[in-house]
């Protein structure tokens, strides 16, 4: 069983990323921008309580994000493995995923950070708005979450480097080229 977070600002590719490598190897995905879109859409009381924050670009508050990740945990006893995708954002999230997976006698193994500049990512989300056309890829709510990634969510990236976890990825150029560079960390790891 492997555990995976991917990690990378928005717009660096973690969700199609994702996609491959939960077909290739059965991860079961974490992802909790996709959850809160979910309780939003939904009108849940967790998406009433989160919507406001989440257009404006801002992060969720850690209790409210730790606790809907907890439950997701506890709703797959059985996983071959977790990729957890946009979390941890924060020092305090990445220090309760480690505590949660400790409980159950796990660990995350791998933390894939893919590496794309500024100007990339801002092309990329003005082509996803386009397709997609979500709330918060408008400009100045993209702005707010290029800052909140550089302001709070790159310092967790220490965190793992400082426990040999870490591994940088380039996130620009071919997805499939892309897509071998982080499967060729993760079976040299196994
Ligand atoms: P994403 O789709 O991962 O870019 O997430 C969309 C939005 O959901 C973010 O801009 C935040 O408002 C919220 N969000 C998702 N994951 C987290 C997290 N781990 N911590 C705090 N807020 C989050």
């Amino acid at each position: 069983m492997i555990n995976l977070v991917i990690f990378g600002p928005p717009g660096a590719g973690k969700g199609t990323q994702s996609e491959k490598l939960i077909s290739k190897y059965g991860f079961v995905h974490i992802s909790t921008g996709d959850l809160f879109r979910w309780h939003t859409k939904n009108d849940t009381p967790l998406g009433k309580r989160v919507k406001e924050i989440m257009n404006s670009g801002a992060l969720v508050p850690d209790e409210i994000t730790i606790a809907m990740l907890k439950e997701e945990l506890d709703k797959n006893p059985q996983a071959k493995g977790f990729l957890f995708d946009g979390f941890p954002r924060t020092v305090a999230q990445a220090e309760a995923l480690d505590k949660f997976m400790h409980d159950n006698g796990s660990a995350i193994h791998f933390v894939v950070a893919l590496d794309v500049n500024e100007q990339e990512l801002r092309e990329r989300i003005a082509k996803r708005k386009a397709i997609e056309n979500r709330a918060d890829d408008e400009e100045e709510k993209l702005n707010k979450r290029i800052t909140e990634y550089f302001g709070k969510t790159i310092h967790v990236l220490p965190y793992y480097e400082k426990q040999g976890r870490l591994a940088r990825v380039n996130g620009v150029g071919k997805i499939d080229d892309i897509f071998t560079s982080i499967c060729a960390v993760l079976d040299k790891g196994r």
